[in-house]
């Protein structure tokens, strides 16, 4: 059985067969939960963890839960996981997750998405660069002390996505509190690759847990870092 979590420093080549970050049209990806197990056992992954979108208000979770359930009973070949990923809702690192969707999932995932001000929510792409990276270094910061989340989701992501950068001084501070507050780190293919030689000397030398995502919202991310991988190893 592949760990949720390994250190960096020991991840192996079988370590890659995994995907702990994958969407379903239960909300807003492309393929359903049938769909994706199909593809992860197809191109050979060992474990997956489907980490649906959720808020506060969703009123899904329950049936998603059930569903992905029924379907690993008889899945022998693959260990699945099932998951959330809930937005940072403020400064204090608190979820938009409720208490329901809290106790269900078995593995969490605490990501910055829209990035509030002064209580509304903002598209990152408004803000402009600076204050984007600023905001998510902040959120993310925060966030890192909530007890709630497993793993902290595509650091810097938002910034990389819309600004192409997050300073690499941000990304040590927050690999540093992964550390101190025993949180995996979402070493995600969509937003990481194109860094990972910047970022894989951090990581090597601070060594925290990461948990290897793709961030999948169509069956071809699905698995990402089991191709492309090698980069990670030693
Ligand atoms: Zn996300
Ligand atoms: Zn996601």
């Amino acid at each position: 059985m592949i760990p949720f979590f390994t250190k960096f420093n020991e991840i192996n080549i079988n370590y890659l067969f995994t995907d702990k970050h994958i969407h379903t049209n239960w909300v807003h990806a492309k393929d359903s939960v049938s769909d994706v197990i199909d593809k992860a056992r197809q191109i050979g992954l060992r474990q997956i963890a489907i980490t649906e979108h959720c808020r506060k208000e969703s009123v899904y979770y329950g049936a998603f839960y059930k569903e992905v359930d029924q379907k690993r009973n008889d899945k022998t070949d693959i260990q699945i996981i099932i998951g959330n990923e809930s937005r940072i809702y403020d400064y204090n690192g608190s979820l938009d997750i409720s208490n329901e969707i809290k106790n269900l999932s078995e593995f969490k995932i605490g990501s910055v998405h829209n990035i509030p001000v002064d209580g509304k929510f903002y598209k990152p792409a408004i803000l402009g660069k600076k204050i984007c990276q600023d905001l998510e270094y902040k959120l993310t910061k925060a966030a890192l002390k909530n007890k709630d989340i497993d793993v902290i989701g595509h650091v810097g992501g938002q910034s990389l996505k819309y600004f192409r950068s997050f300073p690499m001084d941000y990304f040590e501070d927050i690999i540093m509190c992964c550390l101190k507050h025993d949180i995996a780190f979402d070493l995600n293919y969509t937003y990481h690759y194109k860094i990972i030689n910047s970022l894989k000397p951090l990581l090597v030398k601070y060594n925290p847990y990461v948990s290897l995502g793709s961030d999948a919202h169509k069956l071809d991310y699905i698995g990402k870092w089991s191709k492309a991988g090698n980069i990670l190893l030693w």
